[in-house]
């Protein structure tokens, strides 16, 4: 069934938004993006303690921006060897001034010496939405794996190429956009919200 809606995605990250329209196009939601709405390019201060706190703070604000309906997804990879780190500073993870590559270094260096099975972890994307009357819908999803020693593979984006999925052999980065988008947290949450969608329409 397809759910046909307008709405205005918080990230300006390019990737989560290329990987939300991707997903979302396949039932009819018609995400667009910040710059493309319009809405003026503030900073969000993610100061949340958690991927519900950030999230909501995130879609909240830019509504209030946009008067539109606004998704945002707060997400982040929780390490069990390092009691759930990065988790919600995954994106600052080595610094404020940090990279993708500079984040995958330290994850690697904590992990020094930390054995296979000890390696598991799982990446959690929370999309909240909210509407202009301040209804508010929350969808969590999770993606089980385990992180590597070194990286593989150039898709993607943050810590893809550390991450093997549960039951793959590959890591995010060498999965096709295509391939991701079927399994990951971000594509579990946009489910959840789609069902949460269609039984409102009932
Ligand atoms: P946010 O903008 O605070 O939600 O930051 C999310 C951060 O978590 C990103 O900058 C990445 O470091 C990491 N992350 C979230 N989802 C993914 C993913 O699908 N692949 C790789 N890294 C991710």
């Amino acid at each position: 069934m397809g759910i046909e809606m307008r709405i205005i995605a918080a990230t300006q990250n390019k990737h989560k938004i290329e990987e939300i329209r991707e997903i979302t196009g396949k039932f009819n939601l018609d995400v667009v993006s910040r710059s493309e709405a319009g809405i003026p390019d503030i900073e969000i201060i993610e100061d949340g303690n958690t991927f519900e706190e950030n999230s909501e703070k995130k879609a909240r604000e830019i509504m209030e921006l946009s008067g539109e309906i606004t998704i945002a997804d707060d997400s982040g990879l929780m390490v069990d060897a390092l009691g759930g780190a990065p988790g919600v500073i995954s994106a600052r993870f080595a610094g404020e001034d940090g990279n993708d590559a500079k984040n995958n270094e330290k994850l690697l260096r904590l992990l020094n010496g930390v054995e296979p099975e000890n390696r598991t972890a799982r990446f959690v994307s929370v999309i909240t939405m909210i509407y202009p009357n301040g209804k508010k819908i929350v969808a969590r999803g999770e993606c089980e794996g385990h992180i590597l020693y070194k990286g593989r593979g150039n898709n993607g984006f943050g810590y893809d190429p550390l991450f093997v999925p549960l039951g793959f052999n590959k890591t995010f980065a060498e999965l096709s956009g295509e391939e991701k988008n079927k399994i990951s947290h971000r594509a579990k949450a946009l489910q959840k919200l789609k069902m949460m969608l269609e039984e409102e329409r009932i």
